[in-house]
């Protein structure tokens, strides 16, 4: 058995930027990082917001080595038929970037944790103890520590085993699959509204390619979204991802993964803290995930530290009111971003989004109206909720598939020459 001062349970992104900001901030303190080995990645584009953040952790230049590929633009089909494109050429924090979450994961918790003891265990249990927690793991081995950061994603596992449970705020599952071999690689991200939700997809390096159908849990089963013949029937529904799915060789069996938006409030006084998706895990249409986890982990190790190198108790409820702030307004945005969406409105899938809707209705009267204030760098995630209309797509393989299949042409009159 070991005594920590702190820790940190999860090594995603919001547990290694915690524990890179308690090294850089107080290297005094003795730190302990508990995550069993990864599992499975999946393709996703980290946003340009990831930058600043990197930078605050003095990784910017380590993360620009390792090759992620950079992603200039974001097309979408959203509110209408066409195609619209959102260009991050002109953004100050540079591209948005494509990873395999599996090697970004290893990465940054291999750079980040490096000052921590790191156990490659699963915690199974934790009890308040004299100083602190008591937290067993699933390798038999125990450990002690004065605060701990539960950093395990949605599984939420530590403030679930203490009975602070989430409030599900939709059914959203993503029925995603990796398939190889599907031609000429668009390299940007392309969202799609389709009548049953929506899809995404990317290009992870040449000729391999990531597709996901996001829908409710119900609908998922409906259309049978975890076999092959479902999941490419519901493809064969979309306009353009179709096209990018046009030549695939071979497609792993899709997996469901759950994706709905989830926040709780726990109640801090008792050392313990959620960061990144266990702290409020947000609909992937936000696009900011991974920069919000670690910047929710850089704000957690502040709070942390204020707590017990400086003794300032306050700081564990001031990051709480935070977190609760920054879910608040995803909630309103997000209901802004389903709500510019009528194509489909009888369609149960967008009636359960429209900003009337009873569900929606009650997330937002189950948060302040006065918690709702700007922060100015999530709110800067309405660039990718927004998409800036009338800038002619250049992609050449957009304009010949789509002369080819005789679709609506890209935004009216402006298609450029293949
Ligand atoms: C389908 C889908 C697509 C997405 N696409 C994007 C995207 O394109 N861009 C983006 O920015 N975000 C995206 N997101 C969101 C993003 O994946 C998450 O917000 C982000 O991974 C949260 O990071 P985290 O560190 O909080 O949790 P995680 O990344 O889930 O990490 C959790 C860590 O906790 C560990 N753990 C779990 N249980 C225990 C336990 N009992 N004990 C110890 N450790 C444990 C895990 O092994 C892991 O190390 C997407 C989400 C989904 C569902």
């Amino acid at each position: 058995m070991a005594a920590f001062d702190i820790i940190v349970a999860g090594a995603g992104p919001a547990g290694s930027a915690a524990a890179r900001a308690l090294a850089i901030n107080v290297p005094e303190l003795r730190v302990a990082v508990i995550a069993p080995a990864r599992g499975r990645g999946r393709g996703e584009v980290l946003s340009p917001l990831v930058q600043p953040v990197l930078r605050q952790l003095g990784l910017w230049s380590a993360f620009l080595a390792q090759g992620f590929a950079p992603s200039h633009r974001t097309l979408a089909c959203w509110e209408e038929a066409g195609l619209k494109a959102s260009e991050l050429l002109l953004e100050a924090r540079g591209p948005s970037w494509r990873v395999d979450r599996a090697a970004f994961d290893e990465w940054i918790a291999r750079e980040a944790c490096g000052a921590a003891e790191r156990v490659h265990a699963k915690v199974c249990r934790l009890e308040p103890d004299a100083d602190g927690w008591s937290v067993a793991c699933d390798g038999g081995q125990r450990h002690t520590a004065r605060l701990v950061i539960d950093a395990t994603g949605r599984a939420r596992a530590l403030a679930h085993r203490l009975g602070w449970r989430t409030r599900a705020q939709d059914r959203l599952v993503a029925a995603y699959a990796e398939a190889t071999g599907c031609g000429q690689s668009a390299p940007e991200l392309l969202v799609e509204a389709f009548e049953d939700g929506w899809w995404y997809t990317m290009a992870l390096d040449e000729g391999r390619r990531v597709f996901a159908c996001m829908t409710d849990t119900d609908l998922a089963r409906g259309l049978a979204l975890n076999t092959r013949d479902g999941w490419r029937a519901a493809l064969a529904k979309t306009q353009f991802v179709c096209l990018l799915a046009g030549r695939i060789d071979r497609l792993d069996p899709p997996r469901l993964i759950p994706a709905g938006g989830r926040y709780h409030a726990i109640t801090t006084g008792d050392r313990f803290l959620c960061a990144g998706d266990a702290a409020s895990a947000f609909d992937p249409i936000w696009g900011h995930g991974v920069a919000k986890a670690m910047r929710s982990g850089l704000f957690a190790a502040y709070a942390a530290s204020d707590c017990l190198a400086r003794g300032n108790a306050g700081a564990l409820r001031r990051y709480e009111a935070w977190v609760a702030r920054e879910a608040a307004v995803h909630v309103a945005a997000l209901g802004e971003h389903y709500g510019s969406v009528s194509r489909w409105a009888g369609r149960p899938f967008w009636q359960r989004r429209h900003p009337s809707s009873l569900p929606l209705r009650r997330i937002q009267s189950g948060l302040a109206p006065d918690s709702i204030w700007p922060l100015n760098s999530m709110v800067s995630g309405r660039s990718v909720i927004g998409f800036r209309e009338g800038l002619p797509p250049w992609n050449p393989f957009f304009a010949a598939a789509l002369s080819r299949h005789d679709r609506r042409p890209f935004l009216s009159t402006q298609t450029p020459d293949p």
